[in-house]
């Protein structure tokens, strides 16, 4: 369908990179036309998120000479925004981004193939995930960036001396923006540290002290907060605060604006009420097209060999003039997520509901809610009511025997993590051996290999 000598302008920059040798390239390196060809028709990409950050995404890589390209978000279009999301019109609002940012871009760029996806990025199975060579993200949330991850390592399998093994890698290029300021990294989980490895680098949000906002209010934000964080506790008892609810985002305005009249402070708007309430930071495009154009670099590098990639963490801020840096994080060599996985040892005879109590008691899982697969092999699902139904009946078989009574193996664990309140999906991948049979299996396992 796409005719390589068709657009000899639109690949004239790329063949600089792709069809001459050079001193800076990657080991595997191989320049030639057939890179250039095995790039359109090996290389899958998939892209997620379709928001300011996913439309440059899918443009630049469908520039760069990427053909088989797939985006995932589960958002609709809104009015606010058309400012810097520019694959989408007025017309467009109320419809899902991932179909409306694929349809522009295979209508301006000839010869590229983009499938959307207009669903939760868990509500996909793992094998959806396992075909892309390269996953690219282009999202706002730690939660997310979290679960792909995890996905991603999910994959990484380890030999038996606990050497990742290089055909299971599944490389990722993380791009973020908040602002003037943003941040392009490379993830190959297994060599690079993974996302989990570096959560320290999302400190939680910095909240005002809740002295200043009782006693001393100085600005508009601090009376909002005092709405939002105080009041709202002393009035409502019990009832969450939903800022995704008008009724409530009203409430707490109309106190913010009481507080704020009663100290003299100018400012409190309902629109300034949403931003400090949810925490939001303007988006600046042209942040985006810089992350961009970096992570989609680093993409081409993953898929070509042409250069080195970065390592492997670049941040760019553009508050005041502008200013780039390259950072080189270390793994995390006890990480529970792109690391062998915690090790579990349990008895032959451990039903797979007792397996799924002790999980959310592990002080290092603490995950609740558990689905259980084993090899694509669904052992427990809780969600959808026709796969728990059918699963239902596992939860009293002993897990060695659902594992067709293998020694040891890795088992991949869906649910939910973290404390009351702050729950998130998450997934894991746990080593299972079960004792008493473990000297067979490493004998076996290493005649074998
Ligand atoms: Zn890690």
């Amino acid at each position: 369908m796409a005719d390589s000598t068709a657009q000899p302008s639109r690949s004239r920059d790329l063949d600089k990179l792709l069809l001459r040798p050079g001193h800076l390239v990657g080991p595997n390196f191989e320049p030639g036309a057939e890179l250039r060809d095995d790039i359109k028709t090996y290389a899958k990409v998939l892209v997620v998120g379709a928001g300011g950050l996913g439309c440059e995404l899918l443009k630049d890589l469908a520039l760069s000479g990427f053909c088989n390209l797939e985006v995932i978000d589960m958002d609709r279009i809104e009015v606010s925004n058309l400012n810097r999301q520019f694959l989408f019109r007025l017309e467009d609002v109320g419809k899902p981004k991932a179909e409306v940012a694929a349809k522009r871009v295979m209508e301006r760029v000839c010869g590229v193939d983009i499938v959307p996806h207009f669903c939760r990025i868990e509500d996909k199975e793992l094998d959806f995930y396992s075909d892309f060579s390269i996953i690219v993200l282009g999202l706002d949330s730690i939660e997310a960036r979290s679960y792909i991850n995890a996905v991603a390592c999910s994959f990484l399998e380890y030999d038996s001396e606990d050497n990742p093994q290089e055909e299971t890698f599944k490389p990722m290029v993380d791009g973020g923006t908040e602002g003037f300021k943003g941040h392009a990294r490379v993830i190959v989980p297994g060599v690079t540290p993974c996302f989990e490895c570096t959560i320290w680098l999302f400190p939680p949000q910095v909240k005002f002290p809740l002295c200043t906002l009782a006693e001393t209010p100085r600005t508009a934000a601090h009376c909002i907060e005092y709405a939002h964080l105080i009041k709202w506790d002393e009035v409502h008892a019990g009832k969450t605060f939903d800022p995704d609810d008008p009724v409530h985002m009203q409430w707490v305005y109309s106190e913010a604006v009481k507080r704020a009249e009663l100290f003299g402070i100018p400012g409190v708007t309902y629109s300034l009420t949403q931003g400090v309430v949810k925490n939001i930071i303007p988006a600046i495009a042209s942040t985006n097209a810089i992350i961009s154009a970096a992570c989609t670099l680093e993409a081409l590098k993953i898929a070509s060999g042409c250069s080195k990639t970065l390592s492997n963490y670049l941040t760019y801020n553009g508050v005041e003039g502008l200013h780039t840096k390259v950072t080189e994080f270390v793994k995390d060599n006890d990480c529970l997520v792109c690391g062998p996985g915690v090790l579990i040892e349990l008895d032959t005879s451990v039903p797979l509901r007792k397996f799924i109590d002790l999980l959310e008691d592990h002080p290092k899982l603490l995950l609740s809610k558990a689905s259980v697969t084993h090899r694509g092999k669904n052992l427990y699902m809780q969600a959808p009511p026709v796969l728990a139904e059918m699963t239902r009946s596992n939860l009293d078989v002993a897990l060695f025997d659902l594992m067709d009574k293998v020694p040891k193996d890795i088992v991949h664990v869906t649910g939910t993590a973290g404390k009351s309140g702050n729950k998130q999906s998450c997934l894991r991948k746990l080593r299972v051996a079960f004792k008493g049979i473990n000297g067979v299996t490493e004998m076996g396992m290493a005649g074998g290999a």
